[in-house]
């Protein structure tokens, strides 16, 4: 059998799987799942967007018990990551009755956390920092948890967290399941193992990203004419949207600001940008009304994006599996993918780890920068944002509502929705984005009128 009633799962998460149209497990999720399932602790690596989530989610939801406080501890690298995996844990958990899911991280005020505890979660989701906060002011108690996820496990030890995870496991009960999921597999990952698990399952799905269907291509460009190798490899190949790494804040700043010269629908996302402007760079990209962007790989992790046909390393990363990384965000579920990396004379001895571990010969190909012909990627879409969201009650339908109610525009013109608690992001087809602002200015929504404008470009 090879779909999800093959285990003993609860009826109410089968029936939420199959309403989700998820009805075969990834190979991760049939590698992991019984033994999960069964208490054991796992210890799993495989690519960006293969399943992971879901995998522990079965398990944590499955085990829990009748209402005993909070029964799992989910860690995860960054906020959006955490926001991510709590709606995936809620989305499966739909048709059980009142199981809390609730994210922690930093940003927002601890009292605010505070408060939320005082409804203790079954299951608590959050950042390692804000975690330890909460444990220490005492808010957060853990004495009933039985399960510990480490969630990317290899992006926490790189963000320095180990610290902070191992004083959260010294405020833990003395037995509970530890699951250990990770996109790469470096010796620090192998170790945290070693020391945090007991006889785990071993699950190392490394494969992918050697795949056929994936095209890997270096070429060697001197630094300084790194940009202009960018304009002329992103102008031949036209890609439906190319997600660009660089290794540091400043070059993604630099490379965005000269491909938005050149006429590029363009977006950067690193870590000294507002929250706000890392949200509205990954809706931007995520909806299609940007066809480039351009982050860093700690940024881009919190990046959701199925489909997307064209990665590039504007340098080559210093950690090879750091490369592998970025070379899984491309061709995923089958489609076929590239990844294009950039490199400078200087960067040459890293090509020789990325090749080690990835069981492979470096393809070169020659690039011609004598004349470099300016084909700009623009996007058909363009982004509304409202100034009100969930907090606002305000619901995705209600806003399709308002555009398309006068029938002045065609609901295929309006694309993704994406709902924040005090901003909502609309994209709209170039032709119909101006009437769209008349149309939500003018007509309100919902009776109300909330501030409208559209994105630039
Ligand atoms: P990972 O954590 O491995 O990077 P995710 O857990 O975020 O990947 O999953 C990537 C995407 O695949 C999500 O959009 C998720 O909803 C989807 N997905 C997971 N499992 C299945 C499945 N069995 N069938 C269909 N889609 C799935
Ligand atoms: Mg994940």
């Amino acid at each position: 059998m090879s779909d999800f009633s093959q285990w003993p799962l609860r009826a109410e998460l089968l029936e939420a799987l199959a309403s989700q149209h998820m009805t075969v497990p990834t190979p991760i999720q049939q590698a992991a799942l019984s033994d999960i399932l069964a208490g054991r602790d796992v210890l799993a690596q495989a690519k960006t967007g293969s399943g992971k989530t879901l995998a522990f989610a079965l398990g944590l939801l499955q085990g829990l018990k009748a209402p005993s406080g909070v029964q799992a501890l989910v860690l995860c690298p960054t906020r959006e990551l955490a926001d991510q995996v709590t709606q995936a844990i809620r989305k499966v958990a739909v048709r059980l009755p009142n199981v809390k899911v609730s994210a922690f991280y930093g940003g927002i005020p601890v009292r605010v956390h505070v408060e939320s505890l005082v409804h203790e979660p079954a299951i608590v989701v959050g950042t390692p920092g804000r975690i330890l906060e909460l444990i220490e002011t005492g808010a957060l108690k853990l004495e009933a948890m039985t399960r510990l996820v480490l969630d990317e496990a290899d992006r926490m030890l790189d963000m320095g967290f180990e610290p902070a995870i191992q004083a959260i496991r010294s405020a833990l009960p003395a037995n509970y399941q530890t699951l250990l999921f990770s996109a790469t597999f470096p010796e620090a990952v192998r170790a945290l193992s070693k020391s945090y698990q007991r006889d785990p399952l071993e699950i190392l799905l490394d494969t992918d990203t050697r795949s056929e269907h994936i095209e890997q291509l270096f070429f060697e460009v001197p630094g300084n004419r790194k940009n202009d190798a960018l304009l002329q490899l992103l102008g031949q190949l036209q890609p439906a949207q190319a997600l660009v790494f660089c290794n540091t804040k400043i070059d993604c700043q630099n490379v965005e600001q000269h491909l938005a010269k050149a006429g590029f629908d363009v977006c950067a996302l690193h870590g000294d940008l507002e929250q706000r402007d890392r949200d509205e760079a990954m809706v931007r990209f995520q909806n299609g009304s940007v066809r480039v962007l351009v982050a860093t790989d700690v940024a881009a992790r919190g990046l959701d994006v199925s489909d997307l046909p064209l990665v590039f390393s504007y340098e080559l990363a210093h950690q090879a599996d750091v490369h592998v990384h970025r070379v899984g965000r491309t061709g995923r579920a089958g489609k076929d993918g590239r990844a294009l990396a950039l490199v400078a004379p200087s960067e040459m001895g890293r090509v020789q780890a990325i090749e080690q571990q990835m069981g492979l010969t470096a393809r070169w190909q020659r690039l011609d920068l004598s004349s470099i012909k300016l084909a700009p990627l623009k996007a058909d879409w363009k982004t509304v944002v409202i100034d009100a969201g969930r907090k606002d009650k305000l619901r995705p339908g209600d806003i399709l509502g308002a555009l398309t109610a006068k029938q002045q525009i065609d609901g295929k013109s309006v694309g993704k929705i994406a709902l924040f608690d005090t901003r909502s992001y609309v994209a709209l087809h170039k032709s119909a984005a101006e009437k769209a602002l008349q149309l939500l200015r003018q007509d309100k929504i919902k009776g109300r009128s909330f501030r409208v404008r559209l994105l630039s470009p």
